[in-house]
């Protein structure tokens, strides 16, 4: 039995250890207790205040070139304690030690990618121009401009539980770079590792004093303390982010809000593609990523899976077998490949979800059943839905569970059968016909934040849909959110407010322009 560690929350510049209420956190392979968190005794409008008054003031300072190299530093020094927190994700989050550097690499990879992208701003201060300027009266010399400037306010960041370190991480990248402090608060679940990410970042030095607070625990009445300037950025179910985004004192000031929500995803088998295609054996081995992946608690991984009819058989056979093969245990364990889902309530969660899809749908492998006595495990699941199937368009179960849905093949049918999901983060399309593609992609945009498309010309080189790039949009319409993170650049918008500059051009052009 270890000793529980306290899980402090930094705040107006030191460490703030939990005071009354407490909720436990513990290890999702054992159930062992590791840790205590809770935010009693926190004002949260001091911790607003310190953010808009010392860290926003000292972040814009410093200017875009700056602040990039802020990112640079806390990729190096969160990339120093590798190690150490790899260890502490398998314990805390019940990731395989892949699962962990996914979530690990891919924090320091997007806060590196950051510090890259704004390479192109070196020498950018206040404000970025936004286009080119143009003539707005009967002559040039009235003249407008577009400018981006950093937000007066500070950024909250609600991060879900299933990527303690790159949630934050990817969302911190944004702000920071665009001049705008931050207030992260992780998922409790696994907030344990979140929480040495920040007592790393702290520890670093790296930021200055305002740029970074951390709430281990509830948010409290920090909502209703925000302000116009502000922003509040969430990822996690589309219930909570209904709830947030219906604060009355967030509609009040319309305080920008970015949702990042659950997400249907969807993958789709075309039908030129045979079991003899190169692309057929990338799709098997997307779909099993997905599944296994963080013990498919990742938000783009597939939930449907759209077959021709004729193709059916084959990929039920191929896919129940690749699925059997994934030995599931504690991480920790020699040959483990999937960990158990993150806390009892997700398993709860996970296990109702999977008896609802059941209801209409035929369990192929996996189930509800219990698979140790100890821990959240699940086994991977794959039901096959009838024609008629309407739960698996609406219900997002959070695990290591995907149906197949057979159609007929036609494109007109996959369109209205993926974007039943009602708006996804990404939906993916196997397929060598280009016209059939091209029509599947402008059937299923409107509805999607990212579409993938794997043919024999990409195989075993296109990453797999399920990753979150920082030089690609992440975020969906309709269910999903309506939210847009990352994307290169356009990433920081969030926390920039576009202004048109208006006036005489030999101003607007020379002081402003681009
Ligand atoms: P969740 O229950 O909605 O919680 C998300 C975050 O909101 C957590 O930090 C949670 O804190 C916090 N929260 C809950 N109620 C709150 C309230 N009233 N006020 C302030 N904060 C509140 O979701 P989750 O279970 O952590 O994550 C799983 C879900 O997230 C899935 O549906 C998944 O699809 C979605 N997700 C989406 C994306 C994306 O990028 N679109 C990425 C990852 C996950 P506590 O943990 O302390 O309750």
């Amino acid at each position: 039995m270890t000793s529980l560690k306290t899980l402090s929350s930094y705040v107006l510049g030191r460490w703030h250890a939990p005071e009354g209420d407490t909720r436990t956190v513990v290890d999702p392979s054992t159930e062992e207790p590791l840790g205590e968190l809770g935010t009693a005794g926190i004002d949260f409008g001091a911790v607003l205040d310190h953010a808009r008054t010392i860290g926003g003031p000292a972040l814009r300072s410093l200017g875009f070139g700056g602040r990039g190299k802020l990112l640079a530093d806390l990729a190096g020094a969160i990339h120093g304690a590798r190690e150490e927190l790899l260890d502490l994700s398998m314990a805390c989050a019940g990731t395989t030690r892949s699962d962990a550097k996914f979530d690990l690499d891919g924090a320091t990879g997007t806060l590196a990618a950051y510090g890259q992208f704004a390479a192109e701003l070196e020498g950018r201060g206040a404000f970025l121009p936004d286009g080119e300027g143009v003539q707005l009266g009967r002559t040039a010399r009235f003249w407008g401009q577009h400018i981006l400037v950093p937000r007066r306010g500070v950024a909250v960041h609600i991060n879900a539980f299933n990527f303690p370190a790159w949630n934050m991480a990817e969302k911190m990248a944004c702000s920071l770079l665009a001049g705008v402090p931050v207030i992260e608060k992780p998922g409790t679940a696994t907030a344990m590792l979140a929480w040495r990410v920040a007592e790393v970042i702290v520890d670093s030095g790296v930021l200055p004093e305002g740029a970074f607070q951390f709430l281990c625990g509830s948010t409290g009445d920090l909502l209703d303390r925000m302000g116009p300037q502000d922003v509040l950025a969430f990822t996690g179910s589309s219930a909570t982010g209904a709830l947030l985004r219906g604060n009355a004192n967030l509609v009040r000031h319309n305080v920008h809000v970015n949702v990042e929500a659950d997400s249907l995803n969807a993958a789709v088998l075309a039908p030129d593609v045979d079991t003899d295609a190169e692309i057929y054996g990338q799709f098997l081995a997307n779909i099993e990523t997905d599944i296994r992946q963080k013990t498919g608690q990742k938000c783009t991984a597939v939930r449907r899976i759209l077959v021709p009819e004729a193709m059916l058989d084959a990929v039920r056979e191929d896919l129940v077998a690749g699925l059997g093969r994934i030995a599931i245990g504690d991480p920790r364990e020699d040959g483990v490949r999937m960990g158990p889902l993150a806390s009892a309530d997700a398993l709860r969660s996970v296990r109702e979800g999977i008896a609802k899809l059941a209801e209409e749908s035929e369990i192929l492998t996996g189930g509800v059943d219990a698979i140790r006595e100890k821990g959240f495990f699940v086994a991977p699941t794959l039901l096959l839905a009838p024609g008629d199937a309407e739960v698996v368009h609406e219900l997002e179960v959070f695990g290591p569970v995907a149906t197949l849905i057979p159609y007929s093949g036609d494109v007109e049918t996959a369109i209205e059968l993926v974007n039943r999901g009602g708006g996804g983060l990404v939906a993916s399309l196997y397929s060598n016909d280009r016209a059939w593609t091209e029509a599947a992609v402008e059937g299923i945009s409107p509805w999607h934040g990212r579409v993938w498309i794997g043919s024999d010309r990409v195989a075993g080189q296109a990453l797999a849909p399920g990753m979150v790039l920082p030089a690609s949009q992440h975020g969906g319409p309709g269910r999903a959110g309506g939210g847009s993170e990352l994307g290169g650049l356009r990433g920081l918008e969030p926390y920039l407010q576009r202004t048109a500059v208006q006036g005489f051009q030999g101003l607007v052009a020379a002081s402003f322009g681009a």
